[in-house]
């Protein structure tokens, strides 16, 4: 995308080698959050390539997914939902399991979060295996709504993330 405002985004982006263990280059996105008129300008992006999308609401994923995900639920006029790992939820919840490196790990929405045919827009900072944005995806069609469109502020191109949110629209501000 050829926008002065993603390389003004991609300058608030922090590359931290080796954490949270050796090998991982981190994406650090804090001076991102830090810089309002950067948090601004990746909402409005945001906002632009999903392009008068009808949605009932946005769902973010634990925990930066939260950040992103509200300012976004609050640009489009419509309500946020939390994701949240296991044991986090307060009421009645469905549930999605994920394959990690090493074992497996999960997601949680409430059950009655979603209405029948609703339409939403997942949310989170980064896609790097696509596991954790399909296990969200796995909570939104058990709650019998539809995924609209997956929005990222990162991809990790070479992960190939994407390929496991096939065929649903996905949206990144910033490619790696
Ligand atoms: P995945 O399920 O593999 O797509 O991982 C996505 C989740 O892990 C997101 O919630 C990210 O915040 C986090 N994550 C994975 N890799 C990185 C990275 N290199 N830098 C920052 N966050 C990461």
């Amino acid at each position: 995308m050829s926008d002065d405002r993603v390389g003004f985004l991609r300058s608030r982006i922090r590359d931290i080698p080796d954490f949270p263990k050796e090998g991982i280059l981190f994406k650090d996105i804090t001076p991102l959050l830090a810089d309002v008129g950067a948090f601004r300008v990746c909402i409005q992006l945001m906002v632009e390539r999903l392009d008068g999308e009808s949605i009932h609401a946005v769902i973010g994923i634990e925990s930066r997914g939260f950040m992103f995900g509200a300012a976004l639920a609050d640009k489009l006029g419509v309500g946020f939902v939390p994701v949240r790992k296991p044991g986090k939820l307060p009421a009645a919840t469905v549930r999605a399991e994920y394959d990690l490196e090493y074992g497996s790990d999960a997601v949680e929405i409430h059950q009655d979060a979603l209405g029948s045919g609703d339409k939403v827009v997942i949310v989170d900072d980064l896609i790097a295996t696509g596991g954790t944005a399909k296990a969200a995806a796995e909570l939104v069609a058990q709650c019998g709504a539809e995924v609209a469109a997956f929005v990222f502020v990162i991809n990790l191109v070479a992960l190939e993330g994407t390929k496991k949110l096939e065929p649903h629209r996905v949206i990144s501000i910033l490619d790696y």
